[in-house]
């Protein structure tokens, strides 16, 4: 699946796209997302881990390569949270099967409007921006709203690319962790839990003292991640839960993920680059 994201207003409205760029890449883990910004926004970029591909308008001539770079892709969705005239070309050029935009536009431009085919009624005046965002994913089933996990991800996202001498913010952006199944099940799956008496079900228990997160600020507080990057900080929590995450993920490695794993047995990967020194539990014994 193909999606286009059209964000061309400022940059605090990027900023209120992100929770709802972090829930769609949440749902379709394999969908390739493409962002189009505005020229100002482009130093955000680097910050919105959820899209695979981005793109710049300048409103200069040279914008042309780029649009002919959208008409080629033929996407599936197009969502438009600008709706303006540039948008509006670019969710035409998009050739998408599902063009959704704001029904506002049918009372701003009726010739805009023909643009699209889908409209989400709900009014910016009623909700937060970030909620009016999240309303415009409707049209794509599914995603119903963003999880506490979603948020943190992208709030620590953007933590992580404030400008350097914004010193508290790097550092509250490295701390944050998001523990989710996949996190979770590899803890279980390889017997650390066990191993530091912290077994627990899935739940409000990953947050809790000795819990899942604990297990990784303590992993973490053993790791120098400058040796990965330079441009880390020394102590990382984020980085060890995000490379959990992609080990287990199906829109990472795919590894020790639910659906390769027959969760009832211990588990027989043998191809598995961890097998040798994991304790191969059962999550949910027979
Ligand atoms: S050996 Fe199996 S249970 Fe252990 S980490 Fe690999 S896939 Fe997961």
């Amino acid at each position: 699946m193909k999606i286009l994201l059209l964000q061309l207003k400022r940059i605090g409205d990027l900023i209120l796209t992100t929770p709802a760029i972090a829930a769609l890449r949440d749902k379709f883990p394999g969908a390739r997302i493409t962002l189009v910004v505005a020229r100002e926004c482009a130093d955000l970029l680097p910050a919105i881990a959820s899209v695979d591909r981005t793109l710049v308008t300048r409103r200069k001539l040279r914008d042309v390569t780029m649009f002919f770079a959208v008409a080629r892709e033929k996407f599936d969705y197009c969502i438009d949270f600008t709706r303006n005239d540039r948008s509006a070309l670019l969710a035409f050029l998009s050739g998408a099967q599902k063009r959704v935009v704001s029904h506002r536009i049918k009372i701003q431009s009726k010739s805009r409007a023909r643009v699209y085919n889908e409209f989400a009624r709900h009014q910016m005046r009623e909700m937060h921006t970030l909620d009016y965002h999240l309303a415009l994913l409707e049209p794509l089933g599914h995603v119903y709203g963003v999880s506490n996990k979603v948020l943190a991800m992208a709030l620590s996202d953007l933590l992580l690319a404030s400008d350097a001498k914004r010193l508290t913010w790097i550092e509250a952006g490295a701390v944050m962790i998001a523990v989710d199944t996949l996190v979770h099940n590899f803890l279980h799956r390889t017997g650390i839990l066990h191993d530091m008496r912290a077994d627990h079900p899935y739940g409000p228990r990953c947050y809790a003292p000795g819990g899942c997160a604990t297990i990784i600020e303590r992993l973490a507080a053993s790791i120098d991640a400058r040796r990965f990057n330079p441009g880390f900080p020394a102590n990382f929590p984020r980085f060890v839960q995000h490379a959990i995450w992609r080990f287990c993920a199906e829109a990472g490695l795919n590894r020790c993920n639910g659906r390769r794993i027959d969760d009832r047995a211990p588990c027989k990967q043998t191809d598995c680059p961890v097998f040798e020194n994991c304790a191969c539990v059962a999550l949910k014994p027979a």
